[in-house]
Order: C-alpha cells, then structure tokens, then sequence
C-alpha cells in the first residue's frame, strides 16, 4: 500500500502532458495557465506583448501558445497550414522562459472547437489549475454563439486583448445577454495595432517585417515563400 498522498502523486506523474507544460503538482497552492488561442497567420508581437501583459497582469504561472487547429469558422477562408503556424509559434516564444507553445489543436483531427480544447484541458489538469483562455476582444464578442458556450464559461476565465481606443461595447453586451456565465478580464494592449493581415500584405508587397514580429518568424516566411514572400526578396538591396 502507497503512504498516504502517494497515490495522488503517481496519478499527476502519470498524466500524458505531451507538449503541454506540468502543473498543479503543490495541492496546497493554486496554479494560473494562460492558453494563448488565435491563427497566428502569422505571430507577431502585438500576440507576444499580450500574452506577457496577461502573465504578468493575472499572475499567470506559464502562457501556452496555442494555434488554431482546423478553425470552425475559416473553413472558406485560405488559412496557412498548422505545421508552418505552429513553426513560427514555436519560433516567435522559444526565448521566453514562461512561454511555450503547443500542438494541441493542430495535431487533433477535424474541426477544432475551443470548447472541446478546454474539455480536454479542464479534464487533464487537476483542480487546483485555473484555465485562463485569452484572445482577441473581436473573438471574445463572438464567444457566446460558439459550440457548446456554456462548456467554455465552465471551464476557464476568458481574457480579451484589445488596443486603446477599442469599443468594448459589444463584446460586453453579448456577455451579458448571454443565458450562461462567463468570467472575462480585458487587457488594453497597445501592441495589438499590429495585426496578423497587416503582416501578410506588407510581405505581398515585398516590405520588411523588422519591428513587428520577431527575426526567426520573418526568416521563416521567407524561407518557406508565405503569404507570397520570394525567397531572395528579402534582405536584397531595393531594385
Ligand atoms: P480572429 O477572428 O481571426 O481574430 C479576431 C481579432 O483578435 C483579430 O484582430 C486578431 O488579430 C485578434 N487576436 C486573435 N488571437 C489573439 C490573441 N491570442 N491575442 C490577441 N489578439 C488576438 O480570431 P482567431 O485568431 O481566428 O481565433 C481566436 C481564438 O478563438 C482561437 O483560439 C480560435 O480557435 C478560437 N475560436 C473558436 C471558435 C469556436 O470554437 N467555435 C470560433 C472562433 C474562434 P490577429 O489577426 O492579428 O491575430
């Protein structure tokens, strides 16, 4: 027979984390995971700003970045393939010792639903983890009309990022009519002018990236031809 507690110890060992990070493993304390969830068509560092602004604003203990799998709600829309985001993920939060990044939702088959991703979450972490789902304040209006809403209320704490200015109206006013309850904290993020398309067109256009997301993210893109980019475009001098 186990010493008393040494079963509940075993049982966290045992726990197939996979990419994902260890925690919960104190019963005494409680443990904040951020899960950081968008496109990332491509990272950039509104995204990182974000993530650290919410490490540090909700005393978060680790930040996972996660990019979407197979989005509900792009399937008309041409998204770049989970493989090459999950790359530019992994690239973009390699230095940063609380940020990592996870092929949760890539690696899973079919369309991914956010509620189904924090089931699993919710049901892989023990209790004395806190989910905390972050993303953008657009998506967060929208979250009351996603799959199975009352499941992500249940599960985690929203975030939504925003940048100055942004008119929160809306995604406060679909959280309060909404017949289920959700815990959401907003984050005014001024990084978050930079967008995702932004990015895209600039390299259409055959303009740097410097500044706006990480080197390696752009040395990617260029290497794998993204979003249009030539491979020796970049860096050339100006014809
Ligand atoms: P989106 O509609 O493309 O993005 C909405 C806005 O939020 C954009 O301005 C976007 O900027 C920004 N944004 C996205 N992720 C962010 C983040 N983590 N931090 C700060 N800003 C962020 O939304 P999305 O990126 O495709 O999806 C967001 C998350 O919601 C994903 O995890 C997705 O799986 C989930 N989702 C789930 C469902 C569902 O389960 N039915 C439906 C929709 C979305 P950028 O373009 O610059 O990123």
């Amino acid at each position: 027979m186990h010493p008393k507690g040494q079963e509940e110890a075993l049982a966290f060992d045992e726990r197939e984390w996979g990419d994902l990070p260890p925690l919960g493993e104190d019963p005494s304390r409680t443990y904040r995971l951020g899960i950081m969830g968008g496109t990332f068509d491509p990272i950039h560092h509104g995204h990182l700003v974000a993530a650290e602004q919410a490490f540090d604003d909700l005393n978060l203990d680790v930040v996972v970045f996660m990019p979407a799998g197979r989005p509900a709600f792009k399937q008309n829309k041409k998204v770049t393939s989970g493989e090459d985001r999950y790359a530019m993920t992994l690239l973009a939060t390699a230095d940063n010792p609380h940020f990592t990044a996870s092929r949760f939702e890539v690696d899973r088959e079919g369309v991914t639903y956010t509620a189904d991703t924090l089931e699993l979450l919710r049901a892989l972490y023990p209790a004395n983890v806190e989910l905390y789902f972050i993303t953008g304040a657009d998506a967060i209006a929208d979250v009351v009309r996603w799959k199975d809403a009352g499941r992500i209320g249940a599960n985690a704490k929203l975030v939504g990022a925003t940048r100055p200015g942004y008119d929160l109206a809306r995604a406060q006013e679909a959280i309060e009519e909404s017949p289920y309850t959700f815990d959401v904290t907003y984050l005014e993020v001024p990084a978050l002018a930079i967008s995702s398309s932004y990015l895209r067109e600039r390299v259409m256009a055959g303009q740097s990236l410097r500044y706006l997301t990480p080197d390696q993210v752009t040395g990617y893109i260029h290497k794998h031809g993204l979003y249009g980019a030539s491979g020796g475009r970049y860096g050339q001098a100006r014809r």
